[in-house]
């Protein structure tokens, strides 16, 4: 498995590899999603999720799941229509999550 990411860290100006994302549990119910530039140790966050936008993703993942398995054209526009509803409404949790952690 090789999805590694190329980023130039804007800290110390390295190019370096993001090779997986890290969690770390910041206060009752919230995660943070984090990676760290290997030369400087400059942490980016990549996002934050609660219980509810944990259970919006598993949600998206299981549409994701079952349209790969879809038979109807009426059936896999229904389940594409959910997965755009439920993204939309994920973006905006973790938008509205970040800014509140972020401004505390
Ligand atoms: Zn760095």
């Amino acid at each position: 498995m090789n999805n590694a990411i190329n980023a130039i860290c804007d800290e110390c100006e390295q190019e370096y590899l993001i090779t997986g994302l890290e969690t770390e549990n910041i206060g009752e119910d919230i995660e943070k999603t984090f990676f760290t530039c290997p030369h400087c140790d400059k942490e980016y966050i990549a996002f934050y999720t609660d219980s509810e936008i944990r259970n919006l993703q598993t949600e998206i993942r299981s549409y994701q799941w079952q349209l790969g398995k879809v038979q109807t054209v009426k059936r896999r526009d229904r389940l594409l229509k959910q997965i755009e509803q439920t993204q939309a409404k994920n973006k905006e949790k973790m938008t509205a999550l970040r800014h509140m952690i972020e401004n505390q």
